[in-house]
């Protein structure tokens, strides 16, 4: 059996600063939330079972800040307050439920299968209390079953009061804790946005140049021995569009070209505005031949499609350059090349395909 409290009162022990600082610990020095603390008040007993309790139980004055019963320990014995306030602590981080006179407590361990404590309880300050012992206990039922019903009634009501409190202190917490999530929630769709948009070209919704710097080596490493091909495409003689028609009717070209490139690539393909006029395509995987197609049916899709601003029929061609990926290629490289391919087909006189070193036909 291990050592009752009451024994230790009793024979006058009381715990040093350093236990009393455990239990406090939790609740002053480590900085965990107390949160709020659902408190019902503590009915004092009835006349009749106070007078039963005052007659049966052990008087003992007891110094402040002692121990009375400690959580999970097997209970002997409970208590009554005569004077003073004894404090019960549920749970770490909790702030202590006070007792004053003509309060019981540790009466619900002397009842449970496992008898064991479920709270901690310190004297707040000097305190006279009356110990009633667990043989003292079990005979009161028995002699006293009325009262002693009283008794318990009152502490149970009490269990249940504080229960409710705490099912509603729950909840509330639990409400905060969901705006607290929708917050965070918005909050990451709102950087998704800022992400999306940072590779983004504002103009077509294409990507922009940043997200084909930063995808092509992520594009490179997932194709491995499946192909992987660079294209790049430069409007024909765009600027007179601008001179011409002005610089709306050239945005909406832009804008319809986009469209082109974006309903020609497949899904698994990385179509970009460079910039200006420029645009580009990764096509991954891509063996030589799908590539070459694309560049092509690319060219005769842009320089076929029909393009209205206000009233006049806009046309416009584009030269494309492009490249399959070689081993030594890093991202400079492999676009450096299909710009040079590009040139090539523009010297050779536009609204056609520089492949490697060859003009392609149709
Ligand atoms: P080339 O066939 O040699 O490519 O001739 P080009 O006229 O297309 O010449 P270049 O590619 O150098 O011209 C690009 C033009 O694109 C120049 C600039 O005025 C225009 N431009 C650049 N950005 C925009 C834009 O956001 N909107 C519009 N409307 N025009 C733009
Ligand atoms: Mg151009």
């Amino acid at each position: 059996m291990e050592p009752g409290i009451a024994q230790e009162v009793a024979q006058g022990v009381v715990f040093s600063e350093q236990d009393v600082f455990n239990i406090r610990a939790p609740v002053e020095s480590r900085g965990m939330s107390t949160g709020p603390n659902p408190t019902v008040p503590h009915p004092a007993l009835p006349a009749q079972v106070m007078d039963m309790l005052t007659e049966y139980g052990v008087t003992r004055d007891i110094e402040a800040r002692t121990v009375l019963f400690r959580q999970g320990e097997v209970a002997d014995s409970m208590f009554m307050v005569v004077h003073g306030e004894v404090e019960v602590y549920f749970e770490e981080g909790k702030a202590a439920k006070t007792l004053g006179p003509g309060m019981i407590v540790g009466e619900i361990a002397l009842l449970t299968a496992t008898g064991r404590r479920t709270a901690t309880a310190v004297t707040a300050g000097p305190c006279r209390l009356k110990i009633v012992d667990r043989a003292t206990f079990e005979d009161l039922i028995r002699r006293e079953p009325t009262l002693m019903c009283r008794a318990l009634q009152q502490a149970c009501s009490y269990l249940v009061d504080s229960e409710q409190l705490l099912i509603s202190d729950l909840r509330e917490r639990n409400s905060q804790l969901e705006t607290t999530l929708d917050y965070l929630r918005r909050t990451r769709e709102e950087l998704d946005t800022i992400g999306v948009m940072a590779q983004t070209d504002e103009l077509t919704g294409l990507y922009n140049r940043r997200c084909l710097s930063d995808q092509l080596p992520k594009y490179i490493a997932r194709a491995g021995g499946d192909g992987l091909a660079v294209l790049v495409i430069d409007l024909d003689k765009f600027k007179p569009i601008n001179d011409t028609y002005g610089h709306a009717a050239g945005d909406l070209v832009l804008r319809q070209v986009a469209e082109v490139i974006r309903e020609t690539v497949r899904s698994t393909d990385l179509p970009c505005r460079t910039g200006g006029d420029e645009f580009a395509a990764v096509l991954a995987p891509a063996t030589e031949a799908v590539a070459r197609t694309v560049a092509l049916r690319l060219r005769k899709a842009i320089a076929e499609r029909e393009i209205h601003s206000l009233g006049v029929l806009l046309k416009v061609g584009a030269t494309v350059g492009g490249t399959m990926w070689r081993e030594e290629d890093d991202v400079a490289s492999i676009v450096a090349r299909a710009d040079e391919y590009l040139y090539a087909a523009k010297v050779a006189g536009r609204n056609r395909v520089g492949w490697q070193g060859d003009i392609l036909e149709d």
